[in-house]
């Protein structure tokens, strides 16, 4: 805006300056809009109120052209210039368009969905988009029947899905659907690559930052653990991580879901064998006491999507 007067006072040097702004002048009083605007308001406006207010009056039709043709030099990007009645003097107010509306509440949106080493295309899923096979019927209707029951009472507790099914079918990208169902209702889910996540967590050790990142993870008002038992765990990221994060979500109720290619049953088996080889049973026992606890079930079937993508 300081521009526009600057303009204004460049031009009044000019030798010509009295017959260069009466002709701008007369410009701007031509505009369509400046015109209804002086017409609707002329009961309040005396003459020499507009000509006080003609940096204005030159400053919305200067921009409103540059808004016209999305001129990267308007004043303000994504907001459309309108005038309006400042008591007894013109002003120029600047609207958000409904495109940059549009554009932040999906940013609000997508920025409710936290992804730890997720693959970029998740944030493009979404439930409408759903293919229904046979094989994916069981899982589509568990996802939709939480997110009824979770978005009816969200301080209660709901099961979340342990989607379990072979490479492809599809179990991340209908994590991705849900959370981002969650996120246009307005809550946030934590959604992380389990595998990564404990080669990261091995890494924070030794920044000692263990304790910090463990902390904030397993508040999540809803996670999702992708990927589980796709590696061997270590005891410590057996018990102390994964374990941990599980103990918390169940005393404090919070929504959790999994993804894996092992059923529950033998998930429980890959779990009692350490990546040292250690056979401890009873650990893994536990921690499918947490997961049961936590999540229902549910297989998905059909064919590996990725060979044809
Ligand atoms: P999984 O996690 O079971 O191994 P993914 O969710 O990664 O499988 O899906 C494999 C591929 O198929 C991905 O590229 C994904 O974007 C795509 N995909 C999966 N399900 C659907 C679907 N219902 N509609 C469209 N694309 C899908
Ligand atoms: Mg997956």
């Amino acid at each position: 805006m300081e521009d526009v007067g600057k303009n204004l006072k460049q031009l009044m040097n000019h030798k010509n300056y009295r017959v260069r702004y009466e002709e701008m002048m007369d410009e701007v009083l031509k505009d369509s809009d400046v015109q209804n605007f002086l017409e609707t308001h002329s009961d309040k406006l005396s003459s020499e109120e507009i000509e006080r207010s003609y940096a204005k009056l030159y400053e919305f039709v200067q921009e409103k052209q540059k808004f016209l043709v999305n001129d990267p030099t308007m004043i303000a990007p994504g907001y459309e210039p309108h005038l309006s009645l400042n008591f007894h003097s013109i002003d120029v107010t600047y609207v958000p368009t409904k495109e940059l509306l549009k554009r932040r509440r999906q940013e609000e949106i997508i920025g409710r969905i936290q992804t730890i080493n997720m693959p970029k295309d998740i944030q493009k899923a979404r439930l409408e988009d759903l293919d229904q096979t046979a094989g994916r019927g069981p899982a589509i209707i568990a996802a939709i029947d939480f997110l009824e029951a979770y978005q009816d009472e969200p301080k209660d507790f709901h099961k979340g899905l342990y989607l379990v099914g072979s490479f492809g079918v599809g179990k991340t990208y209908l994590l991705g659907a849900i959370a981002k169902e969650l996120a246009e209702s307005g809550y946030p889910t934590t959604l992380l690559h389990f595998p990564s996540f404990a080669v990261d967590m091995k890494q924070a050790i030794a920044k000692d930052q263990v304790g910090e990142k463990l902390a904030t993870l397993k508040k999540a008002p809803v996670l999702m653990l992708d990927d589980i038992g796709a590696d061997a765990m270590s005891s410590w990221i057996r018990d102390d991580i994964f374990g941990v994060i599980l103990q918390y979500r169940m005393q404090e109720e919070l929504p959790t879901f999994f993804t894996s290619n092992f059923t529950m049953d033998e998930l429980e088996k890959h779990l009692s064998v350490t990546q040292r080889g250690e056979e401890e049973p009873l650990k893994a026992k536990r921690i499918m006491e947490r997961i049961r606890y936590l999540t229902k079930e549910v297989e998905m079937t059909g064919r590996n999507r990725r060979k044809d993508s």
